[in-house]
């Protein structure tokens, strides 16, 4: 059985090189790394110098580093904890319609709290406009969160343009960088963010370890009571292992070989593209079709009268796995909302496929995946009672 992976914004391997350098954290050195012995020191050296790789990766300092279980609490902590130790300056928040759940869920946590949230709407391809942020802010505006890019559909935002923007207001500002770091370039300085989430399992790192960084100076409210880990912002022993391995994925992520990396997942990607519009008709390609405002792993296409997840059943069992629209929605058939928002047509919607590409991934897969494709989209569309040719 054959097995080809593209979903590899859902997760991605662990890269080999960062189980080496993870491995003997959980054998030989296995102290607390807040232990004052050595055993202790020995865990905290590896814990520090991940913090360094972090920081470096993001152009930001090792000070501004907090290290968190997901990409999931980083969002939720840089949302709740911001506006919580920022209340004086305002009870309004921004943010867009396409965030991640963790996101968009703390918001609506927040909504019921008593603040007023603005979700921005998104143009076709999923980018939202900069006239339509200005426009959202008011004198209680105290926080915006805007993705840098997305999860569904590609799409990156003109963060810098934002961050330039909300300086010149002095409001604090957000990112959602789960997506793109290891991606794209990230640098916390160029796009003038406060607050930025990232996630290790996303670059080849281990699952469930993340990061949140926090310019500093900026006030956030305590996360995790308990000990002083993270400057006494995030109690719990440290996941050593799990942060030395986040540290050493975002230094291979963003290191020398990363752009050559990139350029041939692009191609990989571009190529599989232009084979599918060229040979499947009543498609759509979701997301922006600027590559340069998109990520290079994302393919997302709607099929006309084809149903999401018979597509996806059929492709698996032909050993490929992708992901359908819904994914992030805990198992309904409902059109995502990402989706919904680039006024994507409800009977596309329904028939939407995810194909993320990543650093395993060969040309001989993707003709595999393109040939298994075509086949099972049109015996689909046979049995639809909607389709006519
Ligand atoms: C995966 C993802 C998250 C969540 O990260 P976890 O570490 O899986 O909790 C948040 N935002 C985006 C854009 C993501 O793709």
């Amino acid at each position: 059985m054959k097995k080809i992976y593209l979903d590899n914004q859902a997760t991605t391997s662990l890269d080999l090189q960062v189980f080496e350098a993870m491995t003997p954290y959980f054998t030989d050195i296995y102290g607390n790394a807040s232990s004052q012995h050595q055993f202790g020191r020995e865990a905290l050296k590896g814990i520090d110098k991940a913090r360094e790789q972090t920081a470096k990766a993001i152009n930001a300092s090792s000070n501004e580093i907090y290290f968190t279980a997901s990409g999931s609490e980083s969002n939720n902590w840089a949302i709740k904890g911001l506006v919580a130790a920022n209340r004086n300056r305002g009870n309004h928040i921004v943010t867009t319609s396409i965030e991640h759940p963790s996101l968009m869920r703390s918001c609506k946590y927040l909504e019921e709290k008593g603040y007023k949230v603005t979700y921005l709407p998104v143009d076709k391809y999923g980018i939202i406009n900069l006239d339509d942020l200005k426009n959202a802010i008011t004198d209680k505006t105290v926080l915006v969160s805007v993705m840098t890019a997305n999860n569904e559909i590609g799409s990156i935002q003109d963060i810098v343009s934002i961050g330039k923007f909300l300086k010149s207001k002095n409001i604090l500002f957000h990112t959602d960088a789960v997506q793109a770091v290891g991606s794209i370039d990230v640098d916390v300085k160029e796009m003038q963010v406060d607050a930025l989430s990232l996630s290790a399992h996303k670059f080849h790192g281990p699952k469930g370890v993340g990061a949140l960084y926090l310019r500093n100076g900026v006030k956030i409210e305590k996360f995790i009571s308990g000990g002083e880990q993270e400057r006494s912002l995030r109690a719990g022993t440290y996941n050593t292992p799990g942060i030395v391995g986040l540290g050493k994925a975002i230094e291979l992520a963003t290191g020398p070989q990363a752009k050559q990396t990139r350029e041939n997942i692009r191609k990989l990607r571009d190529y599989f593209v232009s084979e599918v519009q060229s040979k499947i008709s009543d498609v759509i390609f979701n997301g922006p079709c600027d590559l340069n405002k998109r990520l290079a792993s994302n393919a997302s296409f709607s099929f006309k009268f084809v149903e999401g997840e018979s597509l996806l059943m059929l492709l698996d069992l032909k050993g490929i796995a992708v992901s359908s629209g819904s994914a992030c929605s805990s198992g309904t058939l409902d059109p995502s909302y990402v989706l919904l928002a680039t006024g994507l047509p409800v009977e596309f919607s329904h028939g939407t496929i995810r194909f993320s590409f990543g650093k395993d991934n060969t040309k001989e897969e993707t003709d595999y995946v393109i040939e298994n494709l075509i086949e099972i989209v049109d015996r689909l569309r046979q049995m639809s009672p909607l389709y006519s040719k």
